[in-house]
C-alpha cells in the first residue's frame, strides 16, 4: 500500500493507472541474512531489508532503521516516503531504506560492528556503485555511519559519519533543526504568532526530539512536554531542556527530575494543549481514533508517517494543519545531500552553512506547499504529495521511462 492517497492526487495530477501503479511501487525490495557472531561463540542470522522505492531523480537515499520489529512492509513505506521527501526539496536523490531486525540496545559495539560490516558485504555493489547511499535512521547514529565507511573508504558513500570522520558540520541537528525551523514556519504562516510566545510538545527525545527541543527553546518558544518511549514529562511553564535531557541519561529516566513538572504517558502528550504537537519518535502514533483528541493548533511532524492519511483528514477537518514529514523532517537529508557533495567536491561547510541551507531550502518547500494547499483548499500532506509526486513523474518522463 502506498503512503500516497492517489485517488486524490490525481485530482491535480493526470496521469494513467500504469504510471500511478509504476510510482506506488518499490523498483527494488531485498532481503538479507546476515550472519553474525555473537560473543559467546554462538552464530544467529539476522533479517535485514534494503528497499530502493524510485530511483529517477537520482540513488537511492535513506537511512538505517536498527529495530527488532522491524518489517519488509515498514522499510518499503520509509524508503517511499523518502522518493517523495528528496522530490519536495528537489535534491537529486531517489528514495531508499534499510531496515536491520535486532534491538540495538544491549549489543555489544564488537558485535553491534560485526553486523554492520556483514550488512555491508551483502550489499557491497550497490555501496561500492553510489546506487544506495545510506544515513543513520532510529537505532543508528554516527558511530554505524563511521563503520560502513571503514569499509568503503570512500567518503561520498554514506552520510551522517562523525565530522572528524568526513562528516559535515551541523549533521547530527539537522533533521531537529530543520523540524524546529518548519514549527517556526508554522506559527508565522498558520497560527500568526512569532515562535517565541508559542508551546510546543515533542513526543520523542532522542536525535530530531531532542535537538527539535533545544532549537526551539533557543528561539524562545516553551517546551512544554518532551517524552520517551514510556513516559512523558510535563511543564506548563516550559522545560529546561538540557537539564531535563542530562537527567533522563543520567537516571534512565524522567522520574525525579521535580521542579514542578509532572509525569504523564505519551497518549496525555499527544492530547495536550498546546500550540504545536511535534512527533519525533515512530510512526502510527495519531491515528483515526485519537486524532479527535488532539488539542494543538499545528502539527509539525519531526517523526516520519506518525499521522495515518485518516487522521489528518480528521485533523484538517478540525482546522488543524499538519505540516507532513516529507517537507518537516527534510532537515537531515538536506544536509546529507551537502556532506555528499562535499566528499565528491573536497569543500567543507561549516554548521551555519548546513543550518542555512537546510532553512532555505525548507522555507521555499514550505511556501510551496502553503501556495498550492491554499489555492486548492488541500491539507499540507496532500498539497506536499502532489508537488513531490509531480517531480518524480516528470523525472521518469525526462528518462524515457514512461
Ligand atoms: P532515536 O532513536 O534517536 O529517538 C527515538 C525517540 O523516540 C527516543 O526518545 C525513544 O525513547 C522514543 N520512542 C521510542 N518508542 C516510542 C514510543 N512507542 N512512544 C513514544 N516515544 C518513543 O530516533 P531519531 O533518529 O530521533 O528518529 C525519530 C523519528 O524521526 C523516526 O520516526 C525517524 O524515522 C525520524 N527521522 C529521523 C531522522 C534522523 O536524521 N535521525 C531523519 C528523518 C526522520
Amino acid at each position: 500500500m502506498s503512503e500516497v492517497d492517489f485517488k486524490v492526487v490525481r485530482r491535480y495530477l493526470k496521469m494513467t493507472d500504469e504510471v500511478a501503479n509504476l510510482l506506488a511501487t518499490p523498483e527494488r525490495q531485498l532481503i538479507l541474512y546476515l550472519n553474525v557472531n555473537l560473543e559467546r561463540g554462538e552464530n544467529v542470522i539476522v533479517r535485514a531489508y534494503v528497499v530502493y522505492h524510485n530511483t529517477a531523480r537520482g540513488p537511492a537515499k535513506g537511512g538505517i532503521r536498527m529495530q527488532e520489529d522491524v518489517t519488509l512492509e515498514e522499510t518499503s513505506a520509509l524508503a517511499e516516503l523518502m522518493a517523495w521527501k528528496t522530490a519536495l526539496a528537489r535534491l537529486p536523490f531517489g528514495g531508499g531504506k534499510s531496515g536491520i531486525a535486532i534491538n540495538p540496545k544491549g549489543l555489544s559495539a564488537l558485535v553491534k560492528r560485526n553486523l554492520i560490516q556483514e550488512f555491508v558485504h551483502l550489499i557491497r555493489p550497490d555501496l561500492f556503485a553510489g546506487s544506495y547511499i545510506p544515513a543513520p535512521d532510529m537505532g543508528t547514529g554516527a558511530l554505524e555511519m563511521a563503520w560502513i565507511y571503514g569499509e568503503t573508504h570512500m567518503p561520498e558513500s554514506v552520510t551522517g559519519k562523525p565530522p572528524r570522520v568526513g562528516g559535515l558540520a551541523g549533521r547530527q541537528e539537522a533533521t531537529g533543526r530543520g523540524s524546529a525551523h518548519a514549527a517556526r514556519l508554522a506559527a508565522n504562516h498558520i497560527l500568526d504568532k512569532p515562535i517565541e510566545d508559542a508551546t510546543v510538545a515533542i513526543q520523542g527525545f532522542g536525535n530530531v526530539g531532542y535537538w527539535a527541543a533545544r532549537f526551539l527553546e533557543g528561539w524562545g518558544a516553551r517546551v512544554v512536554a518532551v517524552s520517551g518511549r514510556n513516559e512523558a514529562i510535563y511543564c506548563p511553564d516550559g522545560l529546561d531542556v538540557d537539564r531535563v535531557h542530562n537527567h533522563r541519561r543520567r537516571k534512565g529516566s524522567f522520574d525525579g527530575y521535580g521542579r514542578g513538572t509532572e509525569l504523564i504517558t505519551n497518549a496525555r502528550l499527544l492530547a495536550l494543549d498546546a500550540d504545536i504537537l511535534l512527533p519525533a519518535g515512530p510512526g502510527g502514533v495519531i491515528t483515526a481514533r485519537n486524532a479527535p483528541k488532539v488539542r494543538a493548533r499545528a502539527v509539525v511532524e519531526g517523526a516520519n508517517g506518525p499521522t495515518s492519511l485518516e487522521a489528518d483528514e480528521i485533523l484538517f477537518k478540525r482546522g488543524i494543519h499538519a505540516v507532513p514529514d516529507i517537507l518537516a523532517n527534510a532537515g537531515g537529508v538536506i544536509a546529507s545531500y551537502l556532506e555528499w557533495s562535499d566528499a565528491k567536491s573536497g569543500r567543507i561547510s561549516t554548521a551555519d552553512e548546513t543550518f542555512a541551507e537546510i532553512e532555505g531550502n525548507l522555507g521555499r518547500a514550505f511556501n510551496e506547499v502553503l501556495t498550492f494547499s491554499r489555492d486548492n483548499k488541500t491539507t499540507l500532506r496532500t498539497a506536499s504529495h502532489v508537488v513531490a509526486v509531480r517531480e518524480v513523474m516528470s523525472a521518469m518522463y525526462d528518462r524515457g521511462w514512461i
